[in-house]
């Protein structure tokens, strides 16, 4: 198998560890790069994610993958959305994060608690053809946050009955939104040559 190089456009080490897990079977490491900062200026997952791939293979003249995500909740109609890294302003943490968004559900019943997380991901070559795909995982939004996995949102995302950060790596690469995505990429990748 020849191991490919492609630069991962984040600096979210969880991001970079659940791209390796998906993508390192198919001979494709993942290695990171001090890129120029993007803007996130556009108006939809799919939108940024391109904007931050492009950016980081004009830079490096290497294959290059971005991810854009966040979460989106029906009662609040659709936000955080694109904005969900911003959504407590730009010094906030995760709890922080989580926090005002079980403060603004607080009066939210459990039947109108619905959200989904999507994750769109661009990988952008030096030949300037592009692959894009997204995925999506449709959940709940917990009363409190539980578990100890996972980043950002995963404490109080429900899939069922158990929260992205009480499910093991396997068990949310298998149901996540991150996970849907790259097997898609996956796919796209083994039609453009890669075993
Ligand atoms: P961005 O894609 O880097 O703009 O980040 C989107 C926001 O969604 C950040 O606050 C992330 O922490 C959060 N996020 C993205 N993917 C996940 C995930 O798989 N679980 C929990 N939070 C996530």
């Amino acid at each position: 198998m020849v191991l490919k190089t492609f630069v991962m456009a984040t600096h979210n080490k969880h991001k970079i560890t659940e791209l390796q897990r998906i993508l390192e079977p198919l001979g494709i490491q993942v290695t990171t790069a001090e890129l120029p900062e993007v803007e996130e200026t556009g108006t939809t997952f799919e939108e940024n994610a391109q904007l931050k791939a492009r950016s980081a293979c004009r830079a490096t003249g290497l294959p290059s993958v971005a991810d854009d995500s966040g979460i989106s909740v029906d009662a609040l109609g659709g936000a955080p959305g694109v904005y969900s890294a911003r959504y407590a302003g730009p010094d906030a943490t995760d709890a922080d994060r989580n926090q005002k968004l079980l403060c603004e559900l607080q009066d939210t019943p459990d039947e109108k608690r619905t959200a989904r997380f999507v994750s769109a991901i661009c990988c952008a070559f030096p030949d300037g053809s592009e692959i894009t795909v997204t995925g999506v995982c449709e959940g709940r939004v917990a009363r409190s946050p539980r578990g100890e996995d996972g980043f950002g949102y995963d404490p109080i995302f429900l899939v069922g009955k158990k929260t992205y950060a009480e499910l093991s790596p396997s068990e949310k690469d298998a149901v996540s939104h991150r996970g849907k995505a790259l097997r898609q990429l996956a796919e796209r990748l083994r039609e453009h040559g890669y075993e």
